[in-house]
This record gives C-alpha cells, structure tokens and sequence, in this order.
C-alpha cells in the first residue's frame, strides 16, 4: 500500500456509512482512546460503522490490506482488546437503535449501545434484562463474555437472556443467530466472546423490574474476617430475589458520604432486592446484618433500577490506570478469609478494590455446556482490580492486583471470567473455557478459518 491505510480506506469505501478517522484528523486523539488509560495504542484507522453494510466492508478492507483488525463495542476491556496498534478499528458506537417491545418482553439493542442507554430504555417499561454493574460499559463485549450483575441470582447471566443475535461474519455475510437459526453461532456467542463474528444488533428477553432496593453496607475493615466469612455463609442461602456481591474498598472522600468516613477502608457488601414487595427487602438482608456489628454505614433504599447500575459511575470515568485479575471460586476457606483480609487491608488506592460476585440462583439453571460458560457450578466470580487515576500508580495498583491474585488462585475453581481478565494468554482462555474450548475452537475453524477476530480472549481455530 503506497497510501497510508486512512487514505487508501478513503479512496476504497466510496459511500462508507459511518467515518472514516486516520491519525492525521483532528477527532483521531478521542476517537483513539479506549476506557483503560493504560492502553496506549496508535490505529492506522477507525472506521466507526453505522450499519451492518459498513461493518462487513471494514472486515474486508482490513483481510484485502492484511492488516490486524480490532471491533470495538464500549471499549471497557481491561486489556484494551477493542484497539490495535497500526491496524484497523471497526467502531460500532454509532449502532445506538434500542427497540423496546413491552407487549413480547424483549429489546432490539445496537451492537455499539452502551448499558445505561439500554436500562433506561427499558425501564420507562418497568422491565430490565440483567447487565453489569457500572452503565457505561458495552452492551457487545459484555454480553458476548457473559455478563454478571445485580440481577444474575433473580434473572441469569446476560447471556441467559440473549433471544437472538445479528452477525456479520468474518467473510462479510450476515447471517441471524438463534435458538433456530446458526444454532452452532448461537451457542459460541454466549460466552465466547467476539471471536465469532461482529454482532450489529442483539435480541434480549425483559423481566419486570423496575424499583429495586439497593446500595451499600460498609464496616470497618479491621472486621474483615468476620464480614467476610458472614457473607459467605449468608449469601447462598438467600432468595435468588436477593444479589449482594462483596467487595472491599475505600469511603470515597465525597457526598453522599458522611464527612467521618471519608477515606476509611471498608469491607462491605453492595445489595440489589429485586422481589415483587420491597418491603421484604429488609426482611431477606436481616440474616446477615444481624449476624455482624452494626456497620459503620447502610444506605440501601429504594430506587429506580437504572439508578443502582449507574452508582458506581462516577467512581469509574473513563481515563484511569486499571489493571485487574479474576478467578471462579467454589467456596472460600477459613484460610482464604484470613488472606483476604489481609489484602483488602492493603487496598493501595481509593478506586482499588475485590468484589465476589455471587453467580448461583438463576445462573445455576443452565448447564455447563448449554453455554461456553463453563463454570456453572462455581459460587463466586472474584475481580481483583487496581484502579487509579494518577499514571504515576501504575505499576502499584498492577502489584498489589497480582499479589492478590497469586496468593488467592490457589483456592480458586481454575477458570476466570473471560471479561476480567487482561491478555494472560492461551493456557488461561482455555482454563475458563474448560471442556467447551474444544466445541468453540470448532465452530471457530468453521466461521473464521483465518482467525480475523483474534483481537479477544482469542479461540484458535482447530
Ligand atoms: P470492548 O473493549 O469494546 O470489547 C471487548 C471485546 O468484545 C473485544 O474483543 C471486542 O472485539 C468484543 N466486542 C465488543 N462488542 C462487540 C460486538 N458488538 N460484536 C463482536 N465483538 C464485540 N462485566 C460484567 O460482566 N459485569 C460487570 O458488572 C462489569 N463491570 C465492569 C465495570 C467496568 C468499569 C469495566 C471497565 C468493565 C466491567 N465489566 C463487567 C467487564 C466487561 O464486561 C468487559 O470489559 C467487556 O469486554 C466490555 O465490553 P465493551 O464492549 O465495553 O468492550
């Protein structure tokens, strides 16, 4: 190519439905960054796409110039896979269609929305399908990796809700895939990340939720052990209406949070009671609040849904250094409370943190390999995540996450969650595949013999 790719994208997509942005236009610095500020990557070209037409042309513009091709839904991975260095960008920001269907329960959601967008949408319906925990994160990568939240004991994971998915495949056709459609491309997207295909649209099943009772209880951190090992015993026994995933962390030194707290290290538990009556709410916690010493704060109340997935938002902007390790967990012994303990003590900084996300109730209701998702039988799905603005902190929030995680793997389950984990190489993808990698690496041979989507937590064609 005598042109740089830009120019040559410029010359070549005569009509593209999108734009087209190479390092010489002045959006290129914006329309570069991804969500991790540790991910610092140059791409010879962005083509943010805005139908599936435009997506399947940039697929083959990147196979006719050989150049390595990255998809981008919200560009929240943690290893920065949305982005590539030299190569090309497929971004679907502008695929923002929502089509909410109150009568069916279901949403028609663009490949690019983020998940505030959809949760509001749905909520004007009193309906929700089940997402992550912070609203700026894309629909496309976590839906395709699996999806935990608030909702996962009462709904399922994301992936449980997926009805059906638009693809444009690695040879540019685009095809529909369901539960009677591409049955072999249905199985493989729900779990197996983009490695199959650029989704342009996906179809999901609503459940009615519309006000939840929610929000945080902290105590002390020096009570770790005894929070802890509560939480552990409490949780599987709760009613599936009832999420609570456990973290440690800092008191965030602004409102809504009491001046005396400001900066003080914390265990604690972040609620979601997404029964029919609220005021069972109080009832299903009582167990385990009155199994602990009064925290030092509860601030659960009711809410409206979307307000829980986004009270983590502003803790989390885009632009910080983020490093983080995951791991599936079968049950946590006394050992493994007093090594948590000791690194949640530790937390290096005020956005660092641990969350256990309870993966039981409806999750539970599907198979091992009635998914990728492989690890159905596991209780939790820990993150280890160092978090800081301040670039100068990199290489400490990346210690501590790593220290954390090699004392605590040993008591894991062996796998992690495809979407928690940075680029940790294949040995790792196929630990948190387990016997489904097999079946994927397949279905991959079958769909993308050249391994075009490779920029993911990639399945190497068999
Ligand atoms: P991107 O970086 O854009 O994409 C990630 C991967 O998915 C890439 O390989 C990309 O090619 C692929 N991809 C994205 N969209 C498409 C598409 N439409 N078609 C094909 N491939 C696509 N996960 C949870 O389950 N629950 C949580 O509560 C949660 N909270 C999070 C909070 C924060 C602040 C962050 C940073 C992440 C969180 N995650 C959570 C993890 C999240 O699921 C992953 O980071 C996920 O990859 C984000 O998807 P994305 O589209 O924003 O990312």
């Amino acid at each position: 190519m005598s042109s740089t790719p830009a120019q040559a994208a410029r010359r070549e997509l005569a009509d593209f439905t999108g734009e087209l942005i190479g390092p010489e236009d002045s959006g290129y610095g914006r329309a570069r960054a991804v969500y991790n500020a540790m991910i610092d990557r140059r791409p010879a070209l962005i083509a943010r796409c805005a139908d599936a037409d435009a997506v399947a042309r940039v697929i083959g513009f990147a196979r006719t110039h050989d150049l390595p091709l990255a998809v981008r839904g919200g560009g929240h991975h943690g290893a920065g896979l949305g982005t590539v260095d030299g190569g090309v960008v497929a971004d679907l920001s502008p695929l923002k269609d929502i089509h909410v269907d109150p009568v069916a329960r279901s949403a028609r959601v663009g490949g690019g929305c983020v998940w505030g967008e959809v949760d509001r949408a749905t909520h004007r319906h009193g309906l929700a399908t089940p997402s992550g925990i912070v609203s700026t994160t894309g629909v496309g990568g976590l839906t395709l990796g699996g999806g935990l939240g608030h909702l996962t004991r009462k709904c399922g994971l994301t992936i449980d809700n997926l009805l059906a998915a638009d693809i444009v495949l690695a040879d540019g056709r685009q095809v529909r895939a369901s539960a009677d459609e591409n049955t072999d491309l249905f199985w493989a997207i729900r779990g197996g990340g983009g490695n199959f295909g650029v989704v342009t649209s996906f179809l999901f099943r609503l459940h009615e939720v519309g006000t939840v009772v929610g929000g945080p209880t902290f105590w002390p951190v020096e009570i770790s052990p005894e929070v802890l090992s509560a939480y552990r015993d409490f949780l599987p026994n709760a009613p599936r209406e009832l999420n609570a995933f456990f973290l440690y962390g800092t008191v965030p030194p602004a409102p809504p949070f009491p001046e005396d707290l400001h900066l003080r290290k914390t265990a604690g538990v972040v609620w979601c009671y997404a029964g029919d009556d609220p005021e069972a709410a109080a009832r299903e916690m009582a167990p385990l609040l009155d199994a602990l010493p009064t925290p030092m704060l509860h601030a659960v109340g009711p809410m409206p849904h979307p307000d829980l997935q986004s009270m983590f938002d502003g803790l989390y902007p885009p632009g910080h250094q983020w490093y983080w390790r995951a791991d599936f967990v079968n049950e946590i012994p006394d050992e493994a409370v007093q090594l948590h303990a000791k690194f949640g003590a530790e937390v290096p900084t005020i956005q660092s943190t641990m969350h256990l996300y309870p993966i039981d109730g409806a999750a539970h209701d599907v198979g091992p390999d009635d998914t990728p998702w492989a690890y159905r039988g596991a209780q939790w799905s820990t993150v280890y995540a160092g978090v800081d603005p301040d670039p100068a902190n990199a290489e400490l929030v990346r210690r501590w996450t790593v220290d954390y995680f090699e004392a605590l793997h040993p008591y894991s389950a062996g796998g992690a969650y495809v979407n928690m984990m940075m680029d940790e190489g294949q040995d790792r993808v196929r630990a948190s595949y387990r016997g489904n990698y097999d079946r994927l690496a397949r279905i991959k041979a079958d769909r993308d013999p050249d391994n075009v989507f490779r920029l993911n937590q990639n399945v190497r064609p068999s």
